[in-house]
């Protein structure tokens, strides 16, 4: 097994790419912002079944956080998330801040459509920071497919929307959550949790998924009230949200479409906001 070398300049990354594709191999990219767990090897695993070789980026991307948020205090461990991808990575790209964001930068990839509410709306300018971090990967890098977990459903949906919007030459590849043995969904905040609070956390899961199967039977308004209920209970909250919306497009709904639906929802837990959603059947 071998490490992955690391590169943090396009040049350098743009050379060991264009021998990959001299020799006609296919390329996946798995953009993360490193603090990597199961969920993210996972897409990993999942991008080595898509194409030969995996680019796996690590880049704590400052232009998706809000002044108020974590960014200065984001896990970073480069050297552990360097020996995870043994064996599993063919390449780690880790840019410099300057070196994605040169001085002067003044660009901005904007989204309408599936960024509007939820994430979008209580974090200003989050997918645009997405947006402009994710087209220039897929400049630097030209894979041929991307890996995204469908953790971040509504990022998912906004990068689906880029790339046929803009005619970008590439797959999107949505991954399931991976969760922990009780469900819930891997992400590098958990650290964050005390263990009191990861044992809520956990609980957060079993609701979303009572609920989904409620939904079925119909009267989506009241089953929605019910898991809000449900989540103070269990002593998890405030709710963000918690909602179904339409699994492209973002649009809220409160009976059914026709089209495929999600079961969203981020609710507040100590100093973390937690993420997960789930498909609505039928
Ligand atoms: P992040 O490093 O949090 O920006 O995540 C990088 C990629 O990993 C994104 O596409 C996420 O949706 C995905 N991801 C994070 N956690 C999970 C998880 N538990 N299951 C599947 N994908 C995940």
């Amino acid at each position: 097994m071998t490490l992955p070398d690391v590169v943090a300049t396009v040049p350098a990354l743009r050379e060991r790419v264009a021998s990959w594709r001299g020799r006609g191999e296919r390329i996946a990219l798995v953009p993360t912002m490193g603090a990597l767990h199961e969920g993210h090897l996972a897409l990993v695993r999942r991008g080595r079944r898509e194409a030969d070789r995996v680019v796996v980026s690590i880049f704590v991307n400052p232009k998706q956080f809000a002044p108020s948020e974590d960014f200065a205090k984001y896990p970073r461990a480069a050297e552990r998330d360097r020996a995870l991808l043994e064996g599993l990575a063919d390449l780690v790209f880790s840019p410099a801040p300057e070196v994605m964001y040169p001085a002067g930068f003044c660009a901005t990839v904007s989204i309408a459509g599936p960024s509007a509410g939820f994430e979008g709306a209580l974090r200003p300018g989050h997918f645009d920071g997405v947006a402009t971090v994710v087209s220039k990967l897929f400049i630097q890098v030209a894979p041929d497919v991307a890996i995204f977990g469908e953790k971040d459903w509504q990022q998912l949906q906004v990068v689906r929307r880029m790339v046929r919007d803009l005619d970008l030459p590439l797959a999107v590849i949505g991954h399931p959550i991976v969760r922990d043995e009780q469900g819930l969904a891997l992400s590098s905040r958990n650290a964050y949790f005390s263990e009191e609070q990861l044992a809520v956390a956990r609980r957060l899961n079993g609701i979303l998924r009572e609920t989904v199967a409620g939904l079925g039977a119909g009267d989506w308004p009241a089953k929605l009230a019910a898991a809000r209920q449900a989540v103070a209970a269990a002593g998890l909250g405030p709710v963000d949200y918690l909602a179904v919306v339409d699994g492209e497009t973002m649009e809220p709904r409160d009976e059914p479409s026709g089209r495929p639906a999600r079961l969203v929802a981020a609710i507040r837990l100590g100093p973390v906001r937690l993420l997960d959603n789930m498909p609505v059947p039928g």
